[in-house]
């Protein structure tokens, strides 16, 4: 068993870090820049935000590597630079961690459909080989495969970590709240499907990110939990529902509103908290005094 996994066993409820992507852009990444670069070109900025999730008093901070597959970085024309990119991503955190705190190597999807045949299962498998080792190079912990919504992608980016790292794998997909007032990613999977399909895989840890913000999770983990009892949970929730405001994206919750739920998800079962969009080093530095009570 990984380590993270082990601490959740001993009866510890750890603290995730918060966003990237709507930090970066806070720090000045510019609509049709490539995120991953900054590693390379930014690395201070890239390493101040990790470093500030650590002093926030998180257990673990990600990577900036969430688009980081050879198919997403096509986009900007560094699909050569995979390696690269990933490894000196996971090198930041790393530095910022030191050896006490968790990398987590982040996976992010890789924008292909495996349903519409944009790519075969198998050149998907080795985008996410070659991103999941060059992370685990860098010093990742674990491989946090997140925002997944098709079921096939998920289990695809599983085994890649898994066949091809020593790390712990972490598996999240994002869902939204339907009309009906159920539960499904983009792609129409349930927590119940999700946790059913990918727990065979050898996941280490499953959950959610990204979505409405905090309060909707609480439902998200009740599901999980009645489809399995043991399994780690990791919840990466965004600071509320964006909304538009002055030709801006704004995530409104407060670092208080998001601690005032962090009770009820412990309760119904989560075992990592930490935050997605929005989110804030205040926001982790007020989820962290909750847990300390605990
Ligand atoms: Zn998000």
């Amino acid at each position: 068993m990984g380590k993270i996994a082990e601490a959740i066993r001993q009866g510890k409820i750890l603290v995730s870090d918060g966003a990237w992507g709507t930090y970066l852009q806070h720090k000045g990444l510019q609509p049709g820049e490539c995120p991953e670069l900054w590693n390379i070109e930014h690395p201070d900025e890239v390493f101040e935000i990790a470093k500030s999730y650590i002093d926030s008093g998180s257990d673990m901070i990600e990577t900036n590597s969430f688009g980081g597959s050879r198919y997403k970085l096509a986009g900007y024309n560094l699909g050569e630079r995979v390696f690269e990119l990933n490894r000196t991503a996971a090198e930041i955190s790393r530095k910022a961690a030191g050896k006490d705190k968790f990398v987590l190597g982040s996976v992010g999807p890789t924008g292909k459909i495996l349903m519409m045949g944009d790519v075969t299962k198998d050149e998907m498998y080795d985008a996410f080989k070659e991103q999941c080792i060059a992370l685990a190079k860098g010093g990742a912990d674990a491989i946090v495969i997140e925002t997944m919504s098709d079921i096939e992608e998920a289990v695809t980016a599983i085994r890649a970590a898994k066949e091809n790292t020593d790390c712990e794998i972490i598996c999240t997909m994002t869902f939204e709240r339907t009309v009906d007032n159920e539960f499904r990613t983009m792609m129409g999977i349930s927590p119940t499907q999700m946790t059913e399909e990918i727990i065979g895989e050898g996941v280490d840890i499953i959950g959610a990110n990204c979505g409405n913000g905090i309060e909707g999770m609480i439902g998200i983990v009740k599901e999980i939990r009645k489809t399995d009892p043991d399994i780690p949970v990791l919840i990466h929730a965004n600071a509320g529902m964006p909304v538009y405001k002055d030709g801006e994206t704004v995530f409104p919750e407060t670092p208080g509103e998001t601690a005032s739920f962090v009770d009820q998800l412990i309760s119904a079962g989560a075992n990592i908290i930490g935050g997605c969009c929005g989110t804030t080093p205040e926001h982790i530095k007020k989820i962290v005094e909750i847990v300390k009570k605990k």
